[in-house]
């Protein structure tokens, strides 16, 4: 078995790249507020760790804070779990490395971000970045620690996504960049150089690969004594009726 670090990302529809954030891939108006199916699979992700109780990170969207229903879910949430910590996944869900590089303005969403989370999470916030949709470039990653972040887990090693890691579409370089400026990196695990975490849980047949390496995953700890580092999506317990649940051996 492998000790795992487990997250979840707050995304609701209205963040999906084909809905906002993205240069291309983005079509339509965004959304406001908190949407049906969010709702329905905020139930069901509670009701899930409340019979599991696991410790995990909830990487969270600064903009969500906002809405009052997704806010006041959150903090009844982090008061009933004391082992639940927060990161944050940005200001809003803009796919920074899909445009051209902004240092000023990441910086100022990052810091916005970081303040608004701290303070909202208190004791259970922790300074760690996950970039939207995963678009990380190398450039990024100065910036992420001049914010005052001290991990990042943005990174998803598999050749299959380096077109989001930045101009040379190389993760290594991205590696190196987040190493370089102080930052620990997390990639989220892989197997046979494929993805296995977030949409590949539901896309056929990256599904059946990322369950099978979930299967060996357990117990649950923090980044200091992780070997594995998986996340899937709240927004994934609206599956199945809400009745779905991450592939994990425990929980
Ligand atoms: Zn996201």
């Amino acid at each position: 078995m492998q000790p795992v670090w487990l997250s979840v990302d707050s995304d609701d529809l209205r963040h999906i790249p084909s809905s906002q954030g993205h240069p291309t891939r983005s079509k339509g108006v965004g959304h406001q507020g908190t949407s049906d199916q969010m709702k329905k699979a905020m139930l069901s992700f509670r009701k899930w760790l409340d019979s599991t109780q696991v410790s995990l990170t909830v990487f969270v969207i600064a903009d969500q804070l906002d809405d009052e229903i997704f806010s006041k879910w959150l903090k009844d949430l982090l008061d009933s779990h004391p082992q639940i910590t927060v990161g944050c996944h940005g200001l809003t869900h803009r796919c920074w490395s899909a445009f051209p590089p902004d240092e000023q303005g990441l910086l100022a969403a990052l810091v916005e971000a970081d303040v608004q989370l701290h303070q909202f999470a208190g004791d259970q916030w922790r300074p760690w970045f996950r970039a939207p949709a995963g678009y990380i470039a190398p450039w990024m990653a100065p910036v992420i620690a001049k914010a005052g972040f001290e991990l990042d887990s943005s990174v998803n090693p598999s050749w299959l996504t380096r077109k989001k890691a930045g101009p040379w579409k190389d993760w290594n370089a991205v590696k190196k960049a987040l190493k370089d400026s102080g930052l620990v990196s997390m990639p989220w695990l892989t197997k046979f150089g494929l993805p296995t975490c977030g949409p590949a849980l539901s896309i056929f047949p990256l599904s059946l690969i990322a369950k099978s390496a979930w299967k060996k995953l357990g117990p649950a700890v923090m980044p200091d004594e992780a070997v594995a580092t998986v996340y899937w999506h709240i927004l994934d317990h609206g599956r199945n009726k809400g009745t779905w649940k991450p592939p994990l051996n425990f929980g």
